[in-house]
C-alpha cells in the first residue's frame, strides 16, 4: 500500500538534499511536487488543496529548527501533516459502561465486513474479551454460514437466526442477541449487516433500523479502499443514510495508491480505526496515523513489527531462539529450519521487509523475495536425515541427490542452501567469539 506516493514523495525530498536553505521558488516546486503525487495516489482534490496550503505556509514560517536541514525540515513537515491528515492519534474501541459494548457493521457487499467482523472477534478475544458475532445480514443465502466458518475459525460463537424458521427479521436477530450475550456473559457483541452491490435506500433503511434497535456504542463503516475514490462518496452516502462513528479500511494490501485512507478522514470528519490488510483473520489491526505516515515516508514500522511478533510467538519460543543462537553448540540446519518457520509465521516475507526503515527504496528486490523460496528451503530440509540436519558436513553426492528427490527440488538447490548454511554458521561462530565477521579488503578488520 502506498507505494506510489512513497515514491513520489522520496524522490521529491531527495531533490532537496544539499540545498542550504529554501527559496520562495524552492517551496513553490516542492509543493506542486508533493501535489502532484497526492493527485497520483488518487487523494480527494479538497484533501490535496487543505494538505499543500499547510506545507507552504509551515515551510515559509520562522518555526523551522535550525537543527535541520532544508530536506529534513520538509519531511517534518509532510510527515506531522499526514499523520494530521490520517485523523492525527489511533481511536481506540470505546467501551460502553454496562456491557455488552455492541459494535455495528455497516457497508457495501463485498466490503469485508463478514471478514472484518471475524477479524475483530479474533483480536478481542485475544485481548481477554469475550465476544459474540451476530448474523444480521439475512439477505445474502450464504451470509450466515460465511459468519459461521469465520466464527469457528476465530474460535467465537455466533448468534444466528434458528434454521427452519423462514428468513427472519435481522432487526429481531440484533436485538435478541443482546439479551442472549447478557445471559451468556459476552462483553461485546458485533453485528454484521447486509449489503448491497450499490446504495440503496431499503438497505439504508434496513441498518438504521437495526441502529435505533439496539443502540449501538461504535458503529463502524466498512470501505474497501481498492475503490479509491468510490470509497470516499460510499462513505458520504453512510454517513448520511446510516450515520457511523469510525472507519474500517479494508484490503489495503491491494491498495497502492492510498487514496481512500489519506481521503475518507478529511471528507467525512470520522477517523479510520482499524485496517485490514489480507484475507487471513490475523491481517489485522488497529489504525495507528503516525505509524501509517512512518511508513509512506519509508521511515519504517518497527513497532508493529514487533507487536506481531509479540502477538505470534509465546515467550518460551522466543526464549528458545535467543538460546540456541547463544549456546555454544553449532548451530544446526534443524535450529535454521525452526528459525525460518517462526519468521513465516510472522505474514508474507514482503510485508515484513517493507516494515523496515529505508526498504521503500527496495522495493523491487522485496518484491522478488517470495515465500515460495522460503517454502522450497523448507522442503528441503526437511527431506534430510536427523543426522544430515545435525551435522551437514556429512551430506555427500549420493546423500544430495536423494534429497532433491524427495523435495522436489535441484541438486543445485540443494548444494545452494548447505553452501548458504555453512556461511551463516560460520558468521554466528565468529560472532559467538566476540569479532564480527572480517570483511575482506577493510585494513585493520
Ligand atoms: P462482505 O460482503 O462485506 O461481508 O464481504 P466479505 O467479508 O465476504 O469479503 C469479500 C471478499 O473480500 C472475500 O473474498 C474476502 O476474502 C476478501 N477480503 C476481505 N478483506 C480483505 C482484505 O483485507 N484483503 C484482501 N486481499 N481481501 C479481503
Amino acid at each position: 500500500m502506498f507505494e506510489t506516493l512513497s515514491d513520489r514523495l522520496t524522490s521529491v525530498f531527495s531533490s532537496l538534499r544539499g540545498k542550504g536553505r529554501l527559496s520562495e521558488e524552492d517551496i513553490n516546486a516542492t509543493a506542486r511536487e508533493i501535489r502532484l503525487a497526492l493527485l497520483e495516489a488518487d487523494v480527494a482534490l479538497p484533501v490535496v488543496r487543505e494538505f499543500i496550503a499547510q506545507i507552504k505556509e509551515r515551510a515559509r514560517g520562522e518555526e523551522v529548527s535550525k537543527a535541520l536541514n532544508p530536506a529534513q525540515q520538509v519531511i517534518k513537515i509532510v510527515n506531522e501533516e499526514l499523520i494530521e491528515i490520517l485523523g492525527g492519534q489511533t481511536r481506540e474501541i470505546r467501551f460502553a459502561k454496562n456491557p455488552p459494548t455492541v459494535i455495528m457493521l455497516a457497508g457495501l457487499q463485498g466490503a469485508g465486513k463478514t471478514t472484518l467482523a471475524g477479524k475483530l472477534a479474533k483480536w478481542l478475544a485475544a485481548q481477554r474479551n469475550t465476544p459474540l458475532l451476530v448474523a444480521a445480514d439475512l439477505q445474502r443465502p450464504n451470509a450466515v454460514t460465511q459468519l459461521q466458518v469465520m466464527g469457528q475459525r476465530a474460535g467465537v460463537p455466533v448468534y444466528a437466526p434458528q434454521p427452519g424458521n423462514g428468513v427472519g427479521d435481522p432487526v429481531e436477530v440484533a436485538r435478541d442477541s443482546i439479551a442472549h450475550a447478557q445471559r451468556n456473559n459476552h462483553n461485546i457483541v458485533i453485528i454484521d449487516t447486509a449489503g448491497r452491490l450499490g446504495v440503496d435506500t431499503e438497505m439504508m433503511q434496513q441498518a438504521a433500523d437495526i441502529r435505533d434497535a439496539v443502540s449501538p456504542d461504535e458503529i463502524l463503516f466498512v470501505v474497501d479502499a481498492m475503490i479509491g475514490q468510490d470509497a470516499v462518496n460510499t462513505a458520504q452516502a453512510f454517513l448520511d443514510g446510516v450515520g457511523y462513528d469510525a472507519v474500517a479500511l479494508t484490503k489495503l494490501d491491494g491498495d497502492a495508491r492510498g487514496g481512500a485512507a489519506l481521503s475518507i478522514r478529511h471528507i467525512t470528519g470520522r477517523p479510520i480505526m482499524f485496517a485490514s490488510t489480507g484475507e487471513k483473520l490475523e491481517d489485522f489491526d488497529l489504525f495507528h496515523p503516525d505509524r501509517m505516515a512512518s511508513r509512506i515516508l519509508d521511515m519504517g514500522d518497527v513497532l508493529t513489527l514487533i507487536e506481531q511478533a509479540q502477538r505470534t510467538f509465546d515467550e518460551a519460543e522466543v526464549e528458545k531462539m535467543a538460546s540456541t543462537i547463544a549456546s555454544d553448540d553449532d548451530f544446526t540446519l534443524e535450529d535454521f529450519l525452526q528459525q525460518m518457520m517462526m519468521i513465516r509465521r510472522l505474514g508474507p516475507i514482503g510485508n515484513l521487509l517493507g516494515m523496515m526503515p529505508g526498504m521503500g527504496q527496495m522495493r523491487d528486490q522485496i518484491n522478488n523475495v517470495d515465500d515460495k523460496d522460503l517454502d522450497r528451503i523448507a522442503a528441503i530440509i526437511r527431506s534430510m536425515t536427523p543426522a544430515e540436519r545435525a551435522n551437514p558436513k556429512i551430506i555427500n553426492g549420493s546423500r544430495r541427490l536423494r534429497i532433491a528427490n524427495g523435495s522436489g527440488t535441484q541438486v543445485s538447490d540443494v548444494n545452494g542452501l548447505v553452501t548458504r548454511f555453512f556461511e551463516a554458521q560460520k558468521m554466528l561462530r565468529q560472532m559467538k567469539n566476540g569479532g564480527l565477521p572480517g570483511m575482506p579488503g577493510m585494513p585493520g578488520m
